[in-house]
């Protein structure tokens, strides 16, 4: 008879990571599906971060999850084998497999899922989407939504040539204009997406005014500290369809767990209302 498989660990790596909820998401998983294993935090100052990847099957981790601000350098520490990724050019999974060590980026899968999940009719195509942002999370956002097949994206960012930098990287289907432009194209826009950091706790807000946003057009904020920033609540009182950051969180758990712990979890109200109760703690 072989020896039962030890207990699975994953971690979180990030400079600081004591603000992460991923612990707790994938904890509430671990118990509730039954599962020995743990998942922790490991706070990896930048100069350390080879190393501890390097190391990571050694440290007796199967994988780990990668937060700020180490997800572009991780990057081009691991295989990295699907072409989402590749277009993200940033990782936030990584898992060990035959001494190998590769990673993907899970954040476009996390927006997609959660607003197939909230908007279950939403097609892609014929859709006009307005992102706000050109960070590394508008990236992802943008790899999801070209996966769904929509037909135009518009970015719109403070610094004009970093979305006109990012718009090029991605090829035709999207264009960059000027932060200014906003009010005169939100007519034509099937969904806005807030990506920037604007309207989240102890940063400025987001000053944008729906009027001229068609009915029935969807807005989506990745923010999710507050969980209703003022952007959605603008848009729930003029009764367009929200899409919280919340549910992008949850969601881009899902393929990391799998592949670490076995088990595709699912995301459930009663994990939702596990971190809402953790954020409003804070
Ligand atoms: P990032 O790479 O640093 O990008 C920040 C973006 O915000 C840039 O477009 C930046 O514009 C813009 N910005 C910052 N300060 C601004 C200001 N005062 N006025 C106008 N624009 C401003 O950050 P990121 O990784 O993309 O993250 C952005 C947000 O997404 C964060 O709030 C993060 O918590 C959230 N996020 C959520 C999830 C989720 O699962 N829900 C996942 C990832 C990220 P410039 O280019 O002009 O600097």
């Amino acid at each position: 008879m072989s020896p039962p498989d030890p207990a699975r660990r994953a971690c979180v790596i990030g400079w600081p990571v004591a603000h992460s909820r991923s612990p707790l998401i994938h904890g509430y998983w671990l118990k509730h599906y039954g599962i020995e294993g743990s998942y922790g935090r490991e706070a990896v100052a930048p100069e350390d971060l080879a190393g501890f990847i390097g190391r990571l099957s050694s440290l007796g981790y199967v994988g780990c999850n990668v937060t700020l601000p180490h997800k572009e350098a991780v990057y081009g520490l691991v295989e990295v084998e699907d072409q989402t990724t590749r277009q993200i050019e940033a990782v936030n999974t990584v898992y060990v497999e035959g001494g190998r060590l590769i990673g993907f980026n899970s954040d476009a899968y996390g927006f997609v899922a959660h607003l197939r999940s909230v908007l279950p009719d939403w097609r892609g195509d014929g859709v006009n989407v307005l992102v706000l942002g050109a960070g590394g999370a508008a990236r992802a956002v943008i790899a999801g939504l070209l996966g769904e097949g929509v037909s135009r994206i518009e970015i719109a960012n403070r610094t004009e040539a970093r979305g006109r930098s990012l718009a090029g990287h991605f090829g035709e289907k999207v264009s960059a204009l000027p932060w200014t432009a906003i009010p005169r194209h939100l007519p034509v826009c099937d969904l806005v997406v807030n990506a920037t950091l604007l309207g989240m706790a102890g940063q400025p807000p987001l000053e944008i005014d729906l009027d001229g946003l068609p009915p029935g057009a969807a807005v989506a904020d990745i923010v999710y500290v507050p969980l209703e920033t003022d952007l959605l609540r603008q848009a729930r009182v003029r009764g367009h369809p929200v899409v919280d950051g919340l549910g992008m969180l949850l969601h881009q758990a899902v393929p990391g767990f799998e592949v670490w712990f076995g088990v595709r979890p699912q995301v459930t109200p009663q994990l939702r209302a596990v971190i809402e109760a953790d954020l409003a703690g804070n």
